[in-house]
């Protein structure tokens, strides 16, 4: 202390209180004297003592009461008071002690020793008033920084927290004890429990710390998160009982963490995700593949000549040029993972802008790299149909590279530097045109685009064109029906299967054009042959699985026959067991469709999947077609011979009309006959041929008949 200590002494008896005075000035203290009760309250207010001497034994206010109401003054609350008694007045002490004195002396104690008394007392209360500047400075700097500390005795789950930690929590202002229970009670459910491990953890582990964030609900209702550390205290030789912490709101830092992703993860242009986002989704995409098996393409989508809109049409026409581009990918994108997944709404393939005139997608589900190319073709597609700008329409195009997982690479950067690889080949290439990173998926591509824009042409030009297969009594070789099969005669490929050409329209979206136009040939040919007072057989119309998802598609096709003035029962359609097992609820009201229709319903290719027959009886099924594997080792095979057998007799049984395809040879007849099985299909009585040489047949069959009426 710079000053001296002010001392005031209180003693109505004066040679005492100059006695005392005296020693103290001497011993560099400064000295006010009182001689009474209120002499002394009065001094007090005056001359803000350091300390009081006070003699108990006063006239008018006593020590006592001068005492307390020293005491009751916060200036005075913690000033030490030595009161001075006679000897062994026990009563008086305990009674000083009552009234708030910091310590006793008695009257005859040796001056010398009242000194060095009073020298200890002052120190005492320094050290307690610095203690208790320091612990307003920490509650004052835990309320600035929101933070707050706490205590949790393990054993007895007391927990001590600061003023600030019970704000946090919503316990109230003031800093105390609150069960270990009331902090968990804010928790949400799932971080109570992690809380309670953590706790566990702490008393075990290595570190002896945890820090963590936690959301919690104070009692008033408010959400916070709150970050929490805790430390065990390591008592030497003894287990932990205690664990010391600090409380943290983070509230304010969350939210702007949130909005802060959100600027961090969207381009504001275009409102695309941006790169940051799309390295998250595409690695999460790949993860995804690698457990399934499945590719994911990665493109790089550059403009061709961005540079010079942005020079000669200044940067607002670039903005939107970005903008409308953005717009399109995100479409053609949306529509391609339509078709890939129709039904789910999982879907993953995305677009982001990865800066300047660059945007980056990825395709997922793919089972063969080129197929990345049906989506190629059509971004430059998109990109060709002007956009329109305020200014007025304007052609832009772009070049694109391509990059498949896991072939070109394993990880996102990996991909994305093959993918720039190519998309400089395609610049090369001379723009508007993409290329895949690896050269053989190049032709593959290509190979397979012009296949498949050569077969959108070929339907919408009716260049495809239908055969007729005989189907006959093979006792007989009466002509009872026919398999209608497409052909497709490509302008440079020469004949190309339809194993082949109908799996590609099947893969494109193209299933039910494709199905639609046979009906529609098949109708119009039924129709014509009634016009010529033909007697008519039954056709047979193959369907694709996916035209069970198509209700519109369906609907068309009850409609046709009828349409065109054919009877319905004149139109047998072809499914086959994956259309049936794949969606059996939907399998199952399309079959109605058609039956309540008129229309008859084989399954085709039987045998060749998993289920058994009595697992399709259910579908209300007309007739089977044995699969043609079967009877073409039937002399060969034992087995196919008695899998056939029991085809047909089960069939027999569930009233299904059993039809063989494939039969070649004589052998094959006949051992058909034997287990009962008449309709047939095959090489030996017809190849599939123009519908000239099928209206051959009919005709044929109306001579023969008349000729002589057969007995069927
Ligand atoms: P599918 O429905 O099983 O058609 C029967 C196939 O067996 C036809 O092959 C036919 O030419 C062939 N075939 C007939 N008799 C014999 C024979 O005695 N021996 C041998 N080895 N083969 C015989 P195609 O015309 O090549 O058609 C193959 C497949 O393409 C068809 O199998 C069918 O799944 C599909 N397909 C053909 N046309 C259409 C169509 O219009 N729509 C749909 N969705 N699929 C079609
Ligand atoms: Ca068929
Ligand atoms: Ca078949």
């Amino acid at each position: 202390m710079a000053s001296k200590p002010v001392i005031l002494v209180v003693d109505d008896d004066l040679v005492i209180r100059r006695m005392l005075s005296d020693l103290l000035r001497a011993s560099e203290f400064a000295v006010v004297e009182a001689v009474d009760g209120l002499g002394a309250l009065d001094a007090a207010r005056r001359e803000q003592p350091d300390m009081v001497l006070l003699d108990l034994g006063l006239p008018g206010l006593d020590g006592f009461e001068v005492c307390g109401r020293l005491r009751s003054t916060p200036r005075f609350a913690e000033t030490p008071i030595l009161v001075l008694t006679g000897r062994d007045d026990v009563e008086s002490i305990r009674q000083a002690f009552e009234a708030g004195a910091t310590d006793f002396a008695v009257k005859t104690i040796a001056p010398s020793l009242i000194v060095h008394r009073i020298r200890f007392m002052l120190r005492a209360a320094s050290v307690l008033a610095e203690l208790r500047r320091s612990q307003a400075r920490l509650a004052e700097a835990q309320r600035i920084a929101r933070v707050g500390n706490w205590e949790l005795d393990v054993r007895s789950g007391a927990f001590l927290g600061s003023a600030e930690t019970f704000k946090l929590f919503g316990f109230g202002l003031d800093a105390g004890v609150r069960p270990l229970s009331s902090v968990r009670a804010t928790m949400v459910e799932h971080e109570r429990l992690d809380f309670d491990a953590e706790l566990r953890e702490i008393l075990t582990s290595s570190t002896g710390r945890f820090d963590r964030e936690f959301h919690i609900t104070t009692s008033s209702g408010k959400a916070r998160v709150i970050r929490l550390i805790g430390e065990r205290e390591n008592v030497p030789g003894g287990a932990a009982a205690r664990v010391l912490g600090t409380a943290q709101d983070l509230t304010e830092i969350a939210e702007s963490r949130e909005q802060i992703k959100a600027l961090a993860y969207y381009d504001s242009l275009t409102g695309l995700p941006n790169r940051l986002m799309f390295v998250e989704q595409v690695r999460g995409a790949l993860s995804l593949a690698r457990r399934r098996a499945q590719k994911v393409a990665l493109m790089v989508v550059d403009l061709d000549n961005f540079k010079r809109i942005n020079d000669t049409l200044g940067h607002g026409a670039g903005d939107e040029v970005l903008r409308l581009v953005g717009g399109r990918l995100r479409e053609t994108v949306r529509l391609y993972d339509g078709i890939a997944r129709e039904d789910e709404l999982l879907a993953a393939s995305s677009v982001a802008r990865m800066g300047g005139d660059e945007f980056l997608l990825s395709v997922v589900e793919l089972t063969s790299g080129e197929q990345a190319a049906s989506v190629g073709r059509r971004l430059l597609e998109a990109m060709n149909e002007p956009l329109p700008l305020q200014s007025g329409p304007l052609y832009v195009s772009a070049s694109v590279g391509i990059s498949v997982f896991p072939d070109d690479g394993e990880d996102f950067e990996t991909l994305l530097k093959h993918a720039d690889v190519a998309l400089y080949q395609a610049k090369d290439a001379g723009r508007n045109t993409f290329e895949f990173y690896d050269q053989k998926l190049n032709e593959a591509a290509l190979q397979r685009l012009v296949l498949e824009s050569s077969l959108r042409d070929a339907i919408v030009q009716r260049t495809l064109s239908i055969v007729l297969q005989p189907q006959v009594n093979g006792r007989t070789g009466e002509l009872v029906g026919g398999e209608a099969l497409l052909r497709w005669r490509h302008r440079d490929h020469g004949p190309i299967a339809p194993s082949v050409f109908v799996s590609l329209a099947e893969r494109i979206g193209l299933a039910s054009p494709l199905t639609m136009l046979v009906v529609n040939e098949v109708c119009q040919q039924l129709a014509r042959w009634q016009d010529e007072g033909l007697d008519l057989v039954p056709i047979a119309i193959n369907v694709s699985p996916q035209v069970f998802r198509d209700p519109d598609a369906v609907e068309a096709i009850c409609r046709t026959p009828k349409s065109l003035g054919v009877s319905p029962a004149l139109v047998t359609y072809e499914v086959t067991e994956t259309a049936l097992i794949d969606d059996p609820r939907r399998a199952d009201l399309v079959l109605t469709q058609l039956r309540d229709s008129g229309h008859r319903v084989a399954l085709d290719d039987f045998g060749t999947g998993y289920s058994s027959l009595s697992h399709l009886r259910n579908f209300g099924l007309d007739s089977l077609k044995i699969d043609r594997s079967f009877v073409r080792d039937l002399q060969a095979s034992p087995r196919d011979a008695s899998i056939v057998r029991a085809i047909i007799a089960m069939s027999d049984e569930l009233g299904l009309d059993a039809v063989a395809e494939g039969v070649e040879n004589e052998a094959q007849r006949q051992a058909l006959l034997d287990f009962g099985c008449t309709v047939m299909q095959g090489y030996l009585f017809g190849k599939p041929g123009p519908v000239e040489e099928f209206t051959a047949r009919l005709r044929l069959r109306m001579e023969q008949a008349r000729a002589e009426p057969s007995p069927r």
